[in-house]
């Protein structure tokens, strides 16, 4: 496995810009070690998913954010936690699957696997908008402004994007108990983003 630097050299190799690292799946040692700290981490009984403003260096954020996404991704086989998608354009190197944040990066979520959850593009859409939220027992919550849309809206031929939604669904979650999304952060989104 390659070091962050070698890492940096092959890309100049091969002429991908380094700052595309953050959307390429590989991982360097330095990624490798923060994934095992963040999956070997024993859930927290209290726990706080918001944070201060780091006070780390831009280069440390950026490892431990893609620290998190990886560790989301692998630690939810990388499929959405909504629809069990898992899949990945024919000439991409990643999986469309997005590791959400719970509370938002925008709001000082942290960069945590408790903070965390696997979903698709549009699920991941959906939960940041409060289209949906999440229950502490892992089912989903749906917006009762989605019975207001039009008829069309969220299809596209016979496919309903919010049929997936399915109140009292419970979610698909990590084989370690230790890395679902912890109550706390579930009840930040459910009080703030979410729009009942
Ligand atoms: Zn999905």
């Amino acid at each position: 496995m390659l070091t962050e630097a070698g890492f940096d050299a092959a890309l100049n190799l091969m002429k991908i810009p380094v700052d595309q690292k953050d959307e390429l799946p590989i991982k360097s040692v330095e990624i490798q070690e923060i994934v095992n700290k963040i999956i070997d981490s024993p859930a927290p009984k209290d726990y706080i998913p918001i944070g201060a403003k780091a006070k780390t260096t831009t280069h440390k954020i950026s490892l431990r954010k893609r620290g998190f996404r990886q560790a989301v991704i692998e630690a939810y086989d990388c499929r959405c936690a909504v629809c069990g998608l898992k899949l990945h354009a024919p000439h991409a190197y990643s999986w469309e699957v997005q590791a959400a944040h719970i509370v938002p990066r925008s709001k000082q979520g942290k960069d945590d696997i408790w903070n965390g959850v696997a979903l698709c593009r549009l699920h991941h859409w959906a939960f940041d908008v409060g289209w949906f939220t999440l229950q502490n027992n892992y089912s989903i919550q749906i917006s009762s402004q989605t019975k207001s849309l039009l008829p069309n809206i969220g299809k596209m031929n016979n496919i309903d994007f919010f049929q997936q939604l399915t109140t009292n669904k419970k979610i698909y979650l990590p084989e370690k108990v230790s890395l679902y999304p912890h109550s706390n952060s579930l009840n930040w989104h459910r009080q703030n983003i979410f729009q009942p």
